[in-house]
């Protein structure tokens, strides 16, 4: 028999009778999944997590197409052109994606383990307006030809949904680079096909030991944490593995105070480090997602910084085409004079230090 995690993908949820099994459709949805051409699905796994009648459930929105991704008033056309650089500067093959000197984003392959509703990527993952050539030994090739490129972001789509021999080939290929010194996946398969940290995957992952690896998934809210996730997380770090989370900022699903805050702790208490939060990027039809610049800065001052550790703080970030750029809250600063910096904590208490000169 297949292994699990191929059986899952076989019988990916993407039919309007597969989910008619397992949520009550409401007109909206079932008027998106008949009329907009657009690539959706999730695996059975994940699917299964949907709330039935609840059509704002967290998890059902990040699967089901909805009428409000036709709606752009904000989505800016050719985004990834734009935010990949893609019509400036130095020529790049189409699966290295470049703001960075010391580091790339190195695209290995567009299908995914859950066509996420909110995909900033979506021109090449969901619609595939946007068509590109993903040839991984052509991007391997350019990398070997850049010393300067130190720590590469192997990146999709979903890299995980390449076979175990295809993932030990990049690995393998990489870390025998000597000016490659840390190699990243970024993979949403923990979280939405816990089946995939095999056995085979596993070896893989723990056969070479220059170069470190770190995953970054991506968990958006809560109820994302199931028991399956725990252990596949507790898998990849027996093999070496470091685990962090970029989430992304979400309308209705994440950006109120109680969510935000139980979805960092629980990140926490699952093993998994919060790296980013991300701001609900400008792509065209995900309007619907997004909230105002400053709310992830707010939430980060009202949910997390001082109401519980620093650890589980991740960095709100607005990713653009000059890069990822942060944007923290500022509360704690208030000023400062020739003698004193006056600085003020999360319960609005406020203490001065010395203000030491250069
Ligand atoms: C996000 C990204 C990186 C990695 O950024 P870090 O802040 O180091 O995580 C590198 N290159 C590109 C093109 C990116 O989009
Ligand atoms: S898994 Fe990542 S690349 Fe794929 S649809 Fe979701 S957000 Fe986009």
């Amino acid at each position: 028999m297949a292994e699990e995690w191929k059986e899952q993908l076989k019988n990916s949820v993407n039919t309007v009778e597969d989910l008619e099994k397992i949520v009550n459709l409401t007109d909206d949805e079932r008027k998106a999944l008949t009329s907009l051409k657009t690539r959706w699905g999730a695996t059975p796994y994940y699917a299964s997590l949907m709330d039935k009648d609840d059509p704002n459930c967290p998890v059902r929105r990040q699967i089901i197409p909805s009428m409000e991704e036709t709606k752009n008033v904000y989505g800016m056309d050719e985004y990834l052109v734009w935010k990949e650089n893609r019509a400036v500067g130095e020529k790049r093959p189409d699966s290295i994606a470049r703001q960075y000197k010391d580091r790339v984003a190195f695209t290995v392959i567009e299908v995914c383990g859950i066509y996420c509703r909110h995909c900033f990527r979506k021109e090449v993952v969901v619609s595939q307006n946007l068509k590109l050539r993903f040839d991984v030994d052509e991007g391997i090739e350019w990398i070997r030809q850049h010393e300067e490129v130190r720590d590469i972001l192997i990146t999709g789509g979903d890299p995980f949904l390449l076979s175990d021999e295809k993932l030990d080939y990049i690995i393998k290929s990489l870390q025998d680079i000597e000016h490659v010194e840390m190699i990243r996946f970024g993979t949403r398969l923990p979280v939405v096909l816990p089946h995939r940290i095999t056995e085979g995957l596993k070896k893989v992952l723990s056969r070479y030991h220059r170069v470190p690896i770190w995953i970054n998934t991506q968990v958006n809210h809560p109820k994302e944490l199931t028991e399956e996730v725990r252990k596949a997380v507790f898998k990849l770090l027996k093999c070496g593995v470091n685990v962090g989370n970029q989430a992304v900022l979400l309308k209705g699903i994440n950006d109120d105070v109680e969510t935000f805050r139980e979805l960092h702790q629980k990140l926490l208490r699952w093993r998994i480090r919060p790296y980013y939060v991300f701001y609900c990027e400008p792509a065209p039809g995900i309007d619907h997602f997004r909230t105002p610049v400053l709310k992830g800065a707010e939430l980060i001052r009202d949910a997390i910084r001082g109401h519980t550790t620093g650890l589980a703080q991740p960095m709100y970030v607005i990713a653009t085409n000059i890069g990822k750029i942060p944007l923290m809250p500022d509360y704690y600063i208030q000023g400062s004079d020739e003698e004193y910096f006056y600085l003020r904590n999360y319960k609005g208490e406020e203490t001065k230090i010395p203000n030491m000169p250069e």
